[in-house]
């Protein structure tokens, strides 16, 4: 088996939505980004690529080019497991954390799970997704970004 890790940032910003795991959460700002800056699933994909040894999402999808721009990040990580499945690899399980301080991202997280679980062909039970507030300390803790953890084992 192998094993990677993921991780990202994006700041928030006024005037974009709010799109983590696949899923629209209801707040005031949104993540700014090239594509919808859903930043669960950058981190989820850069595990997954981590853990196949083929490199990260920025040489994979970059920013200057337009095909990506707006793109639901779903979409991307169908094409990350495209690439997984014809190596031959599939995901044994996947466990991400989101640092927010806000919004509330509880009862969000099981349709995170399961938007994740379907696009990456595993059943949700192998999927878990926790958020935790930062305390006020840092920039996500401040409220400037939200950032995201994933770790994933890849089975053969
Ligand atoms: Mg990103």
């Amino acid at each position: 088996m192998r094993i990677g890790h993921g991780y990202d940032v994006h700041r928030l910003a006024e005037g974009r939505k709010l799109v983590l795991g696949g899923v629209d959460v209801p707040y005031e700002r949104g993540l700014m980004g090239h594509s919808d800056a859903d930043v669960l699933v950058h981190a989820t994909m850069d595990a997954l690529l981590g853990a196949a040894g083929q490199g990260d999402i920025g040489r994979l999808f970059p920013d200057s080019n337009p095909a990506y721009k707006g793109i639901s990040s779903l979409v991307l990580l169908d094409y990350v497991m495209e690439r997984l499945t014809q190596g031959g690899l599939r995901v044994g399980n996947l466990d991400a954390t989101i640092l927010a301080q806000r919004p509330k991202l509880a009862d969000f997280l099981p349709q995170m799970q399961k938007n994740l679980a379907l696009h990456m062909g595993i059943p949700p039970e192998r999927v878990n997704v926790k958020a935790t507030t930062e305390e006020g300390l840092g920039f996500t803790g401040t409220g400037q970004g939200i950032a995201a953890h994933a770790v994933v084992l890849l089975e053969p």
